[in-house]
């Protein structure tokens, strides 16, 4: 049993839909007050009626997660809401599939910048309030793409996301003096909105090359990133881990197909 999270505000961003929103879901079901963070309206208020109606402490702000100014206003917001910022997931981010032949620059730049580039805002905007408060922990979701497998359509997708656990080292070491903890959840294929925009073939293909044989949930991604997010795991940082159903391991389909 991990000591409890209750009182302490989360900031989720990418919060209105699929693993943010089961990360805001699970964290507020553990008494956490969480800001719910994404772009749209509509779907940050269904993401607050959900978890209020369960009995926990949420509200919303829509921004975007790229632009400085939006994400300081914000973390200012938050901390006038619910008093302070204790914990940040890091988790808003975008898959478009576009093989590199047909990848228009500006394609790379919008991917890298709504990844990796808020990934990096996300923990600056956080650094007053750790300080303040003493101690943070900052969990950041990436993927097994890029950082271990490759997928035809997402070279920019995949650099973004080890560009996430390159940053995460060093940003580990600068956090420390402010007695916080960054790490990552990569996750493989999780069971969105996101994914499913890629079609049923898609997930069919999938599920059948994991060896667990289903797509993950979004709560398998987020009771790891409330491990991360605990006291228990104050002495883990810039570290990452891998939550796939095993989907990494299989050497050829020959492989899978002996299971
Ligand atoms: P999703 O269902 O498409 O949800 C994405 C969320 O991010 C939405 O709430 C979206 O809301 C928000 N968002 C997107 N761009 C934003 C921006 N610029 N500023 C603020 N919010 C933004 O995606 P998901 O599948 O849950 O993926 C979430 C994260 O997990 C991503 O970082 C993704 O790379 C990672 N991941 C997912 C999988 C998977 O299998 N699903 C696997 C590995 C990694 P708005 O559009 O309204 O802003």
């Amino acid at each position: 049993m991990l000591t409890s999270i209750e009182g302490k505000t989360c900031i989720v961003t990418g919060a209105s839909k699929g693993i943010g929103k089961g990360i805001a879901r699970v964290f507020a079901a553990k008494g956490a007050n969480v800001m719910v963070v994404a772009r749209g309206e509509a779907d940050a208020i269904k993401a607050v009626e959900e978890i209020t109606a369960a009995g926990g402490t949420a509200d919303f702000y829509c921004c975007d997660m790229s632009d400085w100014g939006q994400v300081s206003a914000m973390f200012a917001k938050t901390a006038e809401r619910f008093g302070s910022v204790d914990i940040v997931c890091a988790n808003a981010g975008i898959f478009p599939q576009v093989k590199m032949v047909d990848m228009d620059p500006d394609d790379w730049d919008h991917v890298m910048t709504t990844n990796l580039k808020s990934t990096f805002l996300t923990v600056k905007a956080a650094i007053p309030y750790f300080e303040k408060a003493g101690q943070g922990r900052v969990v950041v979701t990436s993927s097994i793409t890029g950082p271990v497998t490759g997928f035809p359509g997402w070279s920019h997708y995949g650099a973004s996301k080890a560009g996430q656990l390159g940053f995460l080292k060093t940003a580990a070491m600068e956090l420390s003096r402010y007695n916080t903890t960054i790490n990552a959840v990569m996750p493989g294929n999780i069971y969105t909105e996101g994914l499913q925009g890629l079609g049923q073939d898609y997930l069919d293909t999938m599920s059948a090359s994991i060896p667990l044989k289903r797509l993950g949930s979004v709560e398998d991604i987020a009771n790891a990133a409330l491990f991360f997010a605990s006291e228990e795991a104050g002495y883990i940082t810039g570290q990452q881990i891998i939550v796939d159903g095993g989907q990494i391991l299989p050497e050829s389909l020959e492989a899978i197909a002996e299971i």
